[in-house]
């Protein structure tokens, strides 16, 4: 987005107004044919493409699917898309990429011709991958369309219209997705015409083991969890569990006041050999986790936002979307820079909604925050780059690799934005003598006040700033400029304001395990592999670097406990700690002078002053 475009009545009208008002190419009310062929996906982890496209003579473009809704990157993954051939009937039409546009492929329309075919696979199993490119394990399958279409230049997402279908593995393979209009026939599935944006915001799961669940209803709108595993236990939820899915329901409901959706299917894949996802849409979400997610209370616990985050998104992110998001069509690219709201204010309510959904025990909160204060508070990337950079560079920080990620910095417009909105929740509590929090914002912003079908309203950060002064009078342009645009050394704080302080003891807490020795010496590792080094640290200081494998504690293997029980000793002796670390074929031995005890994060009361954090995650409903 060049500069921050308000554009609500485009945003309001969107659905209606293009649908319609066609492209040259594609010809009046003649959808596109589209039929994905996924029999052979359990087995050999390809996809079929068929589509019949309407167009006139001449010069075509026809566009790979580039910058994906919710992914917030250019990551439509074209070296997967193979197989194409178009024709028109049995003539082959020669197509061309462009050279300075790769998602583009020009082709020239014989005179008479008004329907050319394109046939395309592909290509699933990518080890090693981002898991957008996932596509099947021997039980599952995940479509998402865009990675099965080409559509042409000239149509908008709203005005480019799919008839779509799918082809079952198997007659006993189940489905779930947002689509409408459902049909079977055997194992051929075929949906009501669509236009692209919801298309493309509608995947489609299936498998084998298979069960779904109603967590609300109210008239003709619900809302069901929908899971797919590998094995038919996994799917063995409780009831108590389930009783949280619902309690979800129940408290977004209550946040927001109304909703943006008619029937929301959470669509979530339970898999050991599948990688893990969480991409949000209007009317469903597409989740991805282990295997034991429902079955092991600590793998729940664990992830137990997964679900609350990318339902939030279905008001924050999808309802309201910044206008730098909401692009004519796929292949033009985004404005990430108010991922801070969007991803930030998701992050919070994703938390805080597992805490009022009582997946998470109600005492485990302060941990969590004091875990996320503390991390951004011994980051020394935030010396360089404002908070508003790393949203900014979403387009490639979400890819870039993860050793030295404190120095980069990372996607902390997700986490650090969760302190920053946890500040001004405090903010708006204090002002307004606890009357409003930043759910009366919440409800104002992302809400509306009336219940709606799958439509989006944009906004740009004047609109946030006024949406928060409606609620209380505030400084709220200089607040997001503090916390936002400037180098701040230390992360927000709004705990202190709540009633807790940060302190370090020797003891792990729920969220910062015994083997995080960030805190202390200075380094992340993974099973001995350091993954990163704190600038300044004395692990940095030892010139202890990434790629370097700790083999050995004091002449011992290493391992978490002889590391913990050599850094007690340390704090005793005032000797120091020996690492025998190994560089590709180059052992050396370093030597570590910290003697201050293995060190994490905790939250405590302050005494003598109300608990407003506690009040944070309440439940509502
Ligand atoms: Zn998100």
């Amino acid at each position: 987005m060049a500069g921050w475009l308000s554009n609500r009545a485009l945003g309001l009208l969107a659905g209606a107004l293009f649908v319609g008002a066609c492209g040259r190419a594609q010809a009046a009310g003649a959808p596109i044919v589209l039929q994905v062929d996924v029999s052979k996906a359990p087995a050999q982890n390809v996809a079929f493409t068929r589509e019949t496209i309407p167009v006139q003579p001449g010069k075509l473009v026809l566009y790979y699917p580039k910058w994906i809704p919710g992914q917030h990157q250019p990551v439509g993954p074209i070296a997967n898309f193979a197989g194409l051939t178009i024709h028109s009937g049995n003539t082959i039409l020669p197509w061309r990429r462009e050279p300075r546009d790769l998602f583009a492929f020009d082709v020239d329309v014989p005179a008479g011709v008004s329907s050319i075919d394109v046939d395309a696979t592909y290509l699933g199993a990518t080890f090693g991958q981002y898991a957008s490119s996932r596509l099947a394990t021997p039980n599952i399958l995940v479509i998402t369309w865009d990675q099965n279409l080409l559509y042409p230049s000239t149509g908008t997402i709203a005005n480019t219209i799919f008839k779509p279908s799918i082809v079952l593995p198997g007659d006993d393979w189940h489905f779930a997705t947002a689509l409408t209009g459902a049909r079977r026939a055997g194992n051929v599935v075929s949906f009501d015409d669509v236009s692209l944006e919801h298309l493309i915001d509608s995947p489609l799961d299936a498998g084998i083991n298979y069960k779904r669940w109603l967590l609300w209803h109210d008239g003709d709108a619900s809302a069901y969890l929908n899971a797919f595993a590998d094995t038919p236990a996994e799917l063995d939820a409780s009831d108590a569990t389930v009783d949280h899915y619902k309690k979800l329901v129940k408290e977004m409901l209550a946040t927001y006041g109304v909703r943006h959706w008619r029937n929301y299917n959470f669509l979530l894949t339970l898999s050991d050999a599948m990688p893990g996802e969480g991409i949000e849409h209007h009317e469903s979400s597409d989740d991805g986790t282990g295997g034991d997610y429902l079955t092991d209370l600590a793998s729940l616990d664990r992830g137990g936002d997964l679900l609350s985050h990318e339902f939030n998104h279905s008001w924050d992110g999808k309802y309201r979307m910044p206008a730098g998001l909401y692009r004519p069509n796929l292949q033009i690219a985004y404005d990430d820079s108010l991922l801070w709201v969007y991803e930030g204010m998701t992050q919070f309510y994703g938390n805080v909604m597992s805490w009022r959904d009582g997946i998470r025990k109600a005492d485990t909160y302060p941990d969590h925050v004091a875990a996320l204060y503390a991390y951004y508070d011994n980051q020394p990337g935030r010396r360089w780059r404002s908070l508003g950079d790393t949203a900014t560079s979403g387009p490639f920080i979400y890819m870039a690799p993860r050793g030295y990620g404190a120095e980069r910095r990372g996607e902390d417009f997700y986490s650090e934005s969760e302190l920053m909105w946890l500040e001004a929740d405090s903010i708006i509590r204090q002002k307004t003598g606890d009357k409003a929090s930043l759910d009366t914002f919440a409800r104002a912003f992302f809400g509306g006040g009336e219940n709606t079908g799958p439509i989006v309203v944009t906004y740009d950060r004047a609109d946030v700033i006024a949406g928060l002064n409606a609620v209380v009078a505030y400084d709220w342009a200089g607040f997001f400029h503090t916390w936002v645009d400037d180098i701040a050394i230390h992360p927000p704080d709004g705990f202190t304001a709540d009633g807790w302080k940060l302190v370090y003891t020797g003891k792990p807490s729920h969220w910062v395990p015994a083997s995080n020795f960030w805190y202390s010496l200075g380094f992340a590792a993974n099973d001995g592999m350091v993954t990163d080094v704190r600038q300044g640290s004395p692990a940095w200081n030892a010139s202890l670097g990434i790629a370097t494998t700790i083999v050995a504690v004091d002449g011992r293997s290493y391992s978490t406990d002889a590391l913990v029980a050599a850094l007690d000793e340390a704090a005793k002796t005032h000797a120091p700690v020996a690492l025998l670390v190994r560089h590709g074929d180059v052992y050396r031995t370093i030597s570590l002078g910290y003697y201050g005890g293995p060190r994490y994060p905790h939250l405590e009361r302050l005494e003598k002053t109300s608990d407003r954090l506690s009040e944070v995650v309440k439940p509502r409903a």
